[in-house]
């Protein structure tokens, strides 16, 4: 199920409730930073850089965060709720919304 090689530089997530699943985040690419623009209010070049890292970045976390979610909710046993709840909790998160 867990495939055992994943790309180099990729980064694996793997079910905190170990069944297996695990997303993985490719290493960055320039495709990365054409998906997003800069920020309008930029003054530089460096600025229009540094705005369009920060949102790539941004944007792989928030793709990384809907996938670990959609899995999450797949586990609907009262105990795993139970366990994906005190894991949230364990990290400060308690009454996250990770069920959408
Ligand atoms: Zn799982």
């Amino acid at each position: 199920m867990t495939d055992p090689t994943p790309p180099a530089g990729t980064t694996r997530y793997l079910c905190p409730l170990e069944c297996g699943w695990h997303h993985d985040d490719p290493p960055p690419s320039t495709d990365d930073v054409l998906r997003v623009a800069p920020d309008p209010d930029v003054r530089s070049f460096q600025e229009a850089v540094s705005s369009i890292v920060s949102k790539a970045a941004i944007r792989r976390l928030e793709q990384t965060e809907a996938a670990l979610k959609q899995h999450l909710a797949t586990h609907t046993d009262p105990a795993e709720v139970a366990a994906i709840e005190q894991m949230l909790a364990d990290k400060g998160l308690s009454g996250a919304n990770w069920r959408e």
